[in-house]
């Protein structure tokens, strides 16, 4: 089993992260700053349409992903489950401000202010 790439960190890399290259927390850590940083993205006056998806394609991926990790058997903490409960959360809090954000893009385009 490969180690986690973050530096220092010598936990291994679940099956269901080895694409990530990253173990459980930093998993959780960078999915997190992910969520954050998109939610950014898609404030009023946010992104194009083709990041929208491709904001959407990151949201389904790594939610399926989380899904394995939180199913897959290994043992977690309740520390752990607390936080993988938090990161689906955000992912669930970015998909809707995702669809609000595509919303008013099209309000806008239909009905475009002077
Ligand atoms: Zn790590």
């Amino acid at each position: 089993m490969a180690l986690c790439q973050s530096p220092g960190c010598k936990f291994e890399v679940p099956a269901a992260l080895e694409r990530n290259a990253l173990c459980v927390h930093h998993f959780l850590g960078w999915l997190e700053e992910r969520c954050a940083a998109m939610r950014r993205e898609t404030a009023p006056s946010g992104a194009s349409p083709a990041r929208h998806d491709e904001i959407a394609e990151f949201i389904r991926e790594q939610g399926e992903r989380l899904s394995h990790v939180a199913t897959s058997g290994s043992r977690l903490s309740d520390e752990t489950k607390a936080r993988v409960l938090n990161a689906f959360l955000s992912l669930i809090n970015l998909r809707e401000n995702l669809e609000r954000a595509m919303e008013r893009l099209a309000r806008s385009k239909t009905n475009p202010s002077p």
